[in-house]
């Protein structure tokens, strides 16, 4: 997947502003791995067709590479339908009544388990839980669910296999008002497939407990058949979150994204194990980096967001345009570039900059180092006004003096300077004549 990724990045460097044409391919890209993640065909199509319309026409600016400016649409969106929020639990708003959670879903993909995970998380918080076992079709399900709530210290309601799940939830319910229980965890059995009796029999549960959620329980490694799962639990019994567990396992978790698009309702839980312990709130933005897999470059957009702040580099734009820059841009410009980590390792996370080597990577630290001391030791008024430092020789000594250079390395950073500056003016005049494509170097 991450190849995937790499490849769509790269056939952007260099772009100035997006394009239909120029993100068409790395789209493609991104579509398959989205695919590969397991995400369900519709949802990745649709999420495609966002990411496009969002992206197309976007200049390249503030410092941010046109590929790191589509891989951040990518992952917003993927944000975005995730729910960027983490998504607890409803509260119960009726009065005196228990929380009450219902589990549904298919066979084996962990339905029990989770009802003792959920079952300890709760008691965690301080509350009084019990559980109800209603997979009456097989006498081991009403043993492990036992077996479960003695480890996490949790009575469970059961009525033996021969009564009907609506009956035995309705009991279990009446059972848990009376010892006045904060939550009840309602389990249910799931079949290998979606049928009607499984459905009629779940409609018939939830109508019985009146359930605060009704958590739809999914093995994260479910594939393409996730989006008609979600949409048949949804539309049949009605959802108000999922649990998707075996997240320990290498899946990518797409279904994370189905679940979310197909029903509009929230992940609220992760299962990483089998233990009890294992259970997890959902983490949009971990989910987010995992279904990416993208590792370095997805750490290298993260440090960028955090460190470029928008108006800061805006502001320094228009300064550029207006050719006002001068050296405490300058200092600025360095501080937002250090402050995302020395240089060489920000290189080094930059696809297709492997062949420059440590050396000149340190060469260029030194060189912004050296560029910052001299600078700090110039007077406000001179780092105003560049001009000065140009004409007064004395003056250029003075500050060699003070931040411990010579004068050719200060009468060199203001050649550099004073050429850059006027780069930047020749260029805004070409784009004030229409001519310019933008900031190339
Ligand atoms: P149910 O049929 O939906 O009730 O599924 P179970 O709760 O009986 O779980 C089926 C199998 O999946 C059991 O062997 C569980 O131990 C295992 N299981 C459940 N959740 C997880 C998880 O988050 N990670 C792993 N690795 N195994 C899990
Ligand atoms: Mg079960």
């Amino acid at each position: 997947l991450s190849g995937g990724f790499k490849k769509a990045w790269d056939k952007l460097s260099g772009v100035q502003q997006l394009t239909q044409e120029n993100i068409k391919d790395p789209l493609k890209d991104i579509r398959r791995a989205l695919l590969e993640a397991d995400v369900s065909l519709p949802v990745v199509r649709q999420f495609v067709k966002k990411v496009e319309s969002k992206a197309v026409g976007t200049k390249v600016i503030r410092g941010i590479r046109p590929d790191q400016q589509l891989i951040k649409f990518v992952k917003d969106e993927l944000l975005d339908l995730m729910g960027s929020e983490r998504a607890p639990l409803e509260d119960p708003t009726r009065r005196g009544e228990p929380q009450v959670i219902l589990m549904a879903g298919l066979q084996g993909v962990g339905k029990t388990t989770a009802c003792g995970k959920l079952a300890l998380h709760l008691k965690k918080q301080g509350k009084t839980v019990q559980m109800i076992a209603t997979d009456v079709y097989r006498p081991a399900a009403i043993d492990q669910l036992r077996k479960l709530g003695e480890q996490v210290d949790v009575p469970v309601f059961e009525m033996g296999t021969s009564a009907k799940p609506a009956d035995i939830a309705r009991r279990g319910i009446q059972e848990a008002k009376k010892k006045k229980v904060d939550c009840v965890i309602v389990d249910t059995a799931g079949r290998l497939q979606i049928d009607d009796d499984m459905m009629t029999e779940l409609k018939n549960v939830k109508k019985a407990v009146k359930p605060s959620d009704t958590l739809l329980v999914v093995d994260a490694m479910t594939g393409q058949e996730a989006s008609s799962l979600v949409k048949s639990f949804n539309t049949d019994i009605g959802i108000t979150g999922a649990i998707l567990t075996k997240m320990d396992g290498d899946t990518r978790g797409g279904a994370a994204l189905t679940v979310k698009e197909i029903s509009g309702r929230p992940i609220k839980f992760v299962g990483v194990g089998e233990k009890m312990e294992a259970l997890e709130p959902f983490y949009p933005e971990r989910m987010v980096s995992r279904i990416l897999g993208m590792g370095d470059i997805l750490t290298l957009v993260e440090k960028a967001e955090e460190s470029i702040k928008l108006e800061e580099a805006e502001e320094l734009q228009k300064r550029m345009m207006e050719a006002k820059f001068d050296f405490n841009d300058f200092l600025k410009q360095y501080e937002m570039m250090t402050s995302m980590g020395p240089m060489g390792n920000m290189m080094k996370m930059m696809p297709g900059m492997g062949e420059i080597s440590n050396k000149q990577m340190e060469e260029a630290d030194r060189k912004m180092k050296q560029a910052k001391a001299i600078i700090q030791s110039m007077t406000p008024k001179e780092r105003e006004n560049p001009d000065l430092l140009s004409s007064t020789p004395s003056r250029r000594a003075r500050i060699a003096r003070g931040s411990g250079n010579t004068e050719e390395e200060v009468s060199n950073l203001v050649v550099q300077f004073t050429a850059m500056r006027t780069k930047m003016q020749d260029m805004t005049k070409m784009m004030q004549l229409g001519q310019g494509p933008g900031m190339q170097d």
